[in-house]
């Protein structure tokens, strides 16, 4: 049994996705032979993170305003194509995605289930009202069983919406996570979507 201390940290770090008890227990070993400077700078970023980031009241995703900018830098660019929105289940989903330079549309992040439906509901009053026009909803979700059930759901919920719905799972791996798919292979999906 380790001693109070550790075994606490090891709890908080096992919290985090995919890392079990085994690799908190390397991260708290970890730190026991960092020097102090390092951990102070690591305290430092964490706390930080909270008060600097901030989540766009839009699709989700969280941003570093420079000024005082209240949207994100996908929802305020000008530029992009504000007629189609892609969902994705988490940020680094969206990272993928915009790695591959292919896609120059909006984006929404659905987040955990608990917290899905409410944004669900949120997107579909806005396209209700036309803000923006949205004419076309890319469900980009793992083509896992999971992902897969996610896809089923939303489509039943945007029946009522009168945009076209395509799905991006075509060409993705099988039980696949997007954010492990290679870029090549996730532009011919986003290039193949139907
Ligand atoms: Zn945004």
């Amino acid at each position: 049994m380790f001693s109070p201390s550790i075994q606490k940290l090891i709890e908080l770090f096992s919290k985090f996705p995919t890392i079990g008890h085994r690799s908190a227990s390397r991260f708290v070993f970890y730190l026991i032979e960092t020097p102090q400077e390092k951990i102070e700078e690591l305290i430092k970023s964490i706390s930080v993170l909270k008060e600097k980031i901030k989540v766009c009241p839009l699709c989700f995703s969280s941003f570093e305003p420079e000024r005082e900018e209240k949207i994100c830098g996908f929802c305020a660019d000008e530029s992009r194509d504000k007629s189609v929105v892609c969902l994705v289940e988490k940020e680094v989903d969206l990272e993928a995605i915009e790695k591959t330079k292919q896609y120059k549309g909006l984006y929404f992040i659905l987040g955990k289930k608990e917290i899905m439906e409410q944004r669900v509901e949120i997107l579909i009053e806005r396209i209700k009202k036309n803000e923006p026009k949205i004419k076309e909803i890319i469900l980009a979700l793992n083509s896992t069983a999971g992902g897969e059930n996610t896809s089923l759901w939303l489509q039943r919920k945007f029946k009522i919406l009168t945009c076209n719905i395509v799905q991006l799972g075509r060409g993705l791996p099988v039980n696949g996570e997007l954010e492990y798919a290679d870029e090549e292979t996730l532009s011919a999906a986003l290039e193949g979507r139907k």
